[in-house]
C-alpha cells in the first residue's frame, strides 16, 4: 500500500475504479474509516473478511449513497421510512428484509434473509458511492476485534498492504460506529448496537426501542463479540483512583491524578467531543508504555450510552 491520499476527484474516481475491479478502498465516513469493497463481489467481500481476520458469521453493513439505491435492495416499510427521512445521510444502519436477488454476495450478509443498509453523510463517503456506482460493503478498517480506526494513519499501520489505496479524510467528526437497528420484524424495533446516533432521536420517531442494554430477551445481532475494541493493554472500567503504572482515560473536570500518562476525552464534559477522542485516545493510551489502562466512569444518555458499550467492549475478557 502507499501512502494515504488526500481526496480529490481524481483520486475519488480512482478509488471507486479500484473497488469496481474488486479492490479494497479505506475510506473516512463520519462515525470510523471503513474498510470499502464492492458488495455485489464475491470474491471482493471474501477479501475484506480475510484482510480484517473478521468472522464470517458476522455480516456486514452496505453502504449506500442514498434512499434510492437502498429501494432495489430491501423492502423499506413506513418505519424506515420515516427513520430514513429523519436520519439519513447520517450514522444509523437498517436492517430490513432483503429483496431476492438483488445482487449482494452472500458473504456479505453471512446467509441470512435480511441485509443492513446505511447511507454515510461524510462528504468523501459520499463522493466515492458515487463513483463507484456499486453497493459497498465498509465495515471499520481495523482488524477484527481491534480499536477501530477514527484517521487514515490509523488504517495504515493496522492493515498495511491488503488495501489497495487510503482516502485520507482527516478525522472522522463523530467517532463511534453507527446505531444499528434491526427493522426486520414488523412488530418490534431493536436496537442492536448503540452508535453515533442516540437511541432517544430514535425513540423520539419511533417510541420506545427493545433491547440491548440489561433486557434478558435482548434481540442477539450475529456476530457482535464480548472482546472487541481492544487495546493490547487490558483496560480498567469505572476508575476513582489509578495505579502508578496505570494510563488514564478521564473525562471532565475531576481527573484523578497519578497516572502514568492522561488522555481527557473531553475536559469540559461533552460526549460529542468525547465520542470523536474515545479510538484515538485508547490507542494513544495503549501506546503509552502502561501496565494497564483506567477508565473514569462516563455517565449519562445519549452517546454516553454507545460510549460505555465501547468500554465495556474492550475491557472484556478476550479468547
Ligand atoms: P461492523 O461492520 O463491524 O460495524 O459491524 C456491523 C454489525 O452490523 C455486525 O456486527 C452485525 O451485528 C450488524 N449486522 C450487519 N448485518 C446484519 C443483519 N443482516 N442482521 C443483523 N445485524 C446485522
Ligand atoms: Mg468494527
Amino acid at each position: 500500500m502507499t501512502q494515504p491520499v488526500p481526496p480529490d476527484p481524481s483520486t475519488i474516481e480512482a478509488a471507486g475504479a479500484l473497488l469496481r475491479a474488486g479492490r479494497l478502498v479505506a475510506f473516512p465516513t463520519e462515525t470510523v474509516y471503513g474498510l470499502g469493497a464492492d458488495a455485489t463481489q464475491d470474491e471482493a467481500v471474501r477479501r475484506v473478511y480475510a484482510a480484517k481476520g473478521r468472522p464470517a458469521h458476522n455480516p456486514l453493513i452496505v453502504h449506500l449513497p442514498d434512499l434510492a439505491a437502498a429501494e432495489p435492495l430491501v423492502h423499506l416499510d413506513e418505519r424506515a421510512r420515516l427513520l430514513a427521512a429523519a436520519f439519513w445521510p447520517g450514522p444509523l444502519t437498517l436492517v430490513l428484509p432483503a429483496r431476492p436477488g438483488n445482487g449482494i454476495s452472500v458473504h456479505a450478509t453471512a446467509g441470512l434473509m435480511t441485509l443492513a443498509i446505511r447511507v454515510p453523510v461524510h462528504p468523501v463517503a459520499q463522493a466515492l458511492l458515487r463513483a463507484a456506482g456499486r453497493p459497498v460493503v465498509a465495515p471499520s478498517a481495523n482488524p477484527s476485534g481491534r480499536v477501530s480506526p477514527t484517521r487514515a494513519a490509523h488504517v495504515q499501520d493496522d492493515l498495511g498492504p491488503a488495501v489497495a489505496l487510503v482516502l485520507d479524510g482527516g478525522e472522522c467528526p463523530v467517532g463511534l460506529e453507527s446505531t444499528v437497528l434491526d427493522l426486520s420484524r414488523p412488530d418490534r424495533a431493536a436496537l442492536l448496537r448503540p452508535g453515533g446516533l442516540p437511541r432517544e432521536a430514535i425513540e423520539a420517531v419511533l417510541g420506545p426501542l427493545v433491547g440491548p442494554g440489561g433486557d434478558p430477551a435482548r434481540p442477539a445481532a450475529p456476530g457482535m463479540l464480548a472482546s472487541h475494541y481492544a487495546p493490547a493493554a487490558p483496560v480498567r472500567l469505572d476508575a476513582k483512583s489509578v495505579a502508578p503504572r496505570e494510563a488514564l482515560l478521564a473525562f471532565g473536570t475531576d481527573v484523578p491524578p497519578g497516572a502514568l500518562a492522561t488522555f481527557n476525552l473531553s475536559p469540559s464534559g461533552d460526549l460529542a467531543e468525547a465520542a470523536a477522542n474515545l479510538f484515538a485516545m485508547l490507542r494513544a493510551a495503549d501506546r503509552a508504555g502502561a501496565d494497564r489502562i483506567a477508565v473514569v466512569p462516563i455517565p449519562g444518555a445519549g452517546l454516553a450510552e454507545a460510549i460505555r458499550d465501547r468500554l465495556r467492549r474492550s475491557a472484556a475478557p478476550r479468547s
